[in-house]
């Protein structure tokens, strides 16, 4: 997978990270928080850098390892139709 925004941007959802994404329509916001769609992310990184609150990680493996859940992972692959099969 790409970039991906872990659970601490649940209830924050700032934004600042869709504003420096070069790729539109990459960063979305959902209901609870931003998702990174992994079809489109071209792995830049300039995200990482603008979120207040560290939310992006910049792979699946270190968002679990860091989370210690698959949680906010299945989500962001959820959020966009995509199936999650690495329980
Ligand atoms: Fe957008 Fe780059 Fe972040 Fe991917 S890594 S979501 S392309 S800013």
């Amino acid at each position: 997978m790409s970039h991906i925004i872990g659970s601490k941007c649940i209830g924050v959802k700032d934004g600042a990270c869709i504003l420096v994404c070069p790729i539109e329509n990459c960063i979305v916001e959902g209901d609870e928080s931003m998702y990174i769609n992994p079809e489109t992310c071209i792995d830049c990184g300039a995200c990482i850098y603008e979120c207040p609150v560290e939310a992006i990680y910049d792979s699946e493996e270190e968002a679990i390892k860091e989370e210690g859940t698959n949680k906010h992972v299945k989500k962001n692959y959820e959020f966009f139709g995509f199936n999650y099969e690495n329980t």
